[in-house]
């Protein structure tokens, strides 16, 4: 195929007479949210790392041999817990679920029955929804991945990161130094934890009330973060992303299990 872009794997680069003969085998839809990321880091830094990290993993699967094409960042994530933080969007699940299912009826019609949802916000949870879409539309391929689930945070970072901490500030000092204020006007990313053992040792859950969590709305110290951690984090992420892309990509539909 003659691309007419530099990246032919980017939908809202490319142009129809590429992509109506592409033939592509696996959609990707990236997923982020808009909120505030503690003092330091700008609201769209969930939008930046799911934009960033789709476009390379694609990239490496591309370069292999896959057809993928990554669908436009949607922006706004569920922020129930936020809902007192100023311009925190909240997009409630069942709104998700709508665009889910107006999205996958696209794919589904014109066959491309594979989608991986890249999930960039810890409050978005698409797996009820795929039970029940995949109930709708059973020959597609529907799957939800959190990139910042993929690796052992501690291999890469003194402090674990929640929210705008460590690892989400270094991502942001390789992606975007420009949109990160100095780290002394960070707050520390402290956060209080629920008083049940039960939800501490995480077989029970509830939802955070985020300001009575966190002063500065991290959950994370982000002070240790370095543009260098970010470039390794960042390269290693998306290897592991692109290999899973390429994977599901190559897959024969009616042979998935070993
Ligand atoms: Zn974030």
């Amino acid at each position: 195929m003659n691309s007419l872009t530099s990246r032919p794997y980017i939908l809202a680069e490319c142009h129809w007479r590429e992509v109506r003969d592409s033939g592509y085998a696996l959609a990707v839809l990236p997923w982020g949210a808009c909120e505030a990321h503690n003092y330091h880091l700008p609201y769209g830094t969930d939008i930046i790392e799911a934009d960033a990290i789709a476009a390379e993993s694609a990239r490496l699967a591309w370069n292999k041999g896959a057809k993928v094409i990554v669908l436009p960042t949607i922006p706004f994530g569920v922020n129930t817990g936020q809902f007192d933080v100023t311009l925190d969007i909240n997009m409630n699940p069942s709104t998700q679920m709508s665009i889910l299912r107006d999205t996958i009826d696209v794919l589904n019609r014109q066959g491309i029955f594979k989608l991986v949802i890249l999930n960039s916000h810890g409050g978005n949870d698409f797996r009820a929804m795929i039970r029940e879409l995949g109930l709708q539309f059973p020959k597609m391929f529907l799957s939800s991945c959190n990139w910042f689930q993929a690796l052992d945070q501690k291999r890469y970072f003194e402090n674990k990161d929640d929210h705008a901490g460590e690892m989400e500030t270094s991502l942001l000092l390789y992606l975007k130094p420009g949109l990160v204020r100095p780290l002394a006007e960070a707050g520390d990313g402290s956060a209080k934890k629920f008083r049940f053992g039960a939800i501490q040792e995480g077989w029970a859950w509830a939802e955070r009330k985020w300001m009575q969590v966190t002063k500065d709305t991290g959950v994370g110290d982000p002070r240790k973060a370095s543009a260098e951690k970010g470039e390794r984090y960042f390269h290693a992420v998306t290897e592991k992303v692109g290999n899973f892309l390429f994977e599901v990509a190559q897959a024969d539909q009616g042979d998935l299990y070993v």
